[in-house]
């Protein structure tokens, strides 16, 4: 089958337009739709220093690599990439080593944190010590470690790899769970005092999308499964959206466009509001004591 748009062999069939794409195109109709969700979103102005949360996995390899194309010329614009290092045995560890090796080749100042090091304790240790779920401490101290490190690079934005996918499972997850205050948190109204705003640049890109991204441009990227990974409300949302999007092609940009549209109407209903610096460790939190050091209070940490 050629391109759709030349004469070349297609290399991907983007069925939500209809169009099949040759290597080219593809790469060119990737990166445009990602600069238009930067402009739309007005992620990336002048002068930034810009750290990306690289896990290792396929959509922030990708996200390092399209930012450092996009901006890689600018001299106002910076590139750092945090890894954070939770300390899960036979998983992180390559995951360490991909983020180490894509940062030399992309020239990009690395940065690894560890739970080790920071919070006390590696996350296997932890979730024998405590009686919570593994993600549960594991996205409160990745969250922490993440703005924390940012801040102290002096970065301005904090990017992160969501995908379409990842973003309208989110959607769907917080209105059949009744979380509209959540939903209104997807996206930052505004800067908050002591938190590094987060961007997702990919968030208008489907997860296949990014897989054959990082196939075209052998990236490369762990395609694991954290040990720890169970979440069978998202797991069921996943496989409905998919079931869907596989019979109605473009239906999870529906989905966004209503979020979207939505979303001026949500930050009015649960305006943001100031952050305190906690009281322990003195990063941002709505209440005195941030949650990060609650759970390590619980864990006889602190
Ligand atoms: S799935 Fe694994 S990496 Fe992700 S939050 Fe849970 S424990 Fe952490
Ligand atoms: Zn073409
Ligand atoms: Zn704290």
């Amino acid at each position: 089958m050629n391109c759709s748009y030349c004469n070349r062999k297609a290399v991907y069939f983007q069925r939500h337009s209809g169009k099949h794409l040759c290597r080219k195109h593809f790469v060119e109709n990737f990166l445009k739709r990602v600069k238009r969700s930067i402009r739309k979103y007005r992620m990336v102005r002048r002068n930034e220093r810009i750290a990306v949360a690289l896990s290792g996995g396929k959509d922030s390899v990708v996200l390092a690599q399209v930012l450092k194309t996009l901006y890689g010329e600018r001299r106002d614009i910076e590139l750092h990439a945090i890894t954070v290092d939770e300390g899960i045995e036979g998983y992180r560890p390559p995951t360490v080593e991909i983020s180490e090796r894509l940062c030399r080749e992309l020239d990009i100042e690395h940065h690894v944190v560890s739970f080790r090091d920071e919070i006390g304790l590696e996350l296997d240790e932890i979730v024998k010590k405590g009686n919570r779920n593994a993600c549960s401490y594991c996205g409160v101290f990745r969250k922490y470690l993440l703005n924390k490190k940012a801040k102290e690079i002096g970065a301005t934005k904090l990017a992160t790899g969501h995908n379409l996918d990842d973003e309208t499972q989110t959607i769907l997850l917080n209105f059949l769970q009744s979380d509209i205050e959540r939903m209104a948190r997807l996206v930052p109204s505004r800067v908050q005092k002591g938190l590094v705003m987060r961007i997702k640049p990919l968030r208008e890109i489907y997860e296949r999308e990014i897989v054959v991204y990082a196939l075209l441009h052998n990236l490369p990227v762990s395609l694991e499964e954290c040990p720890y990974s169970r979440e069978p409300v998202r797991a069921a949302v996943r496989d409905f959206l998919y079931e869907f999007e596989n019979k109605y092609p473009g239906r999870k940009f529906s989905i966004m466009r209503s979020f979207e549209t939505l979303l001026p109407c949500l930050w009015e209903m649960y305006p943001q509001i100031d952050l305190n610096s906690c009281e322990l460790c003195g990063e941002p939190t709505p209440r005195r004591i941030c949650q990060a050091c609650e759970l390590k209070r619980e864990l006889g940490l602190i």
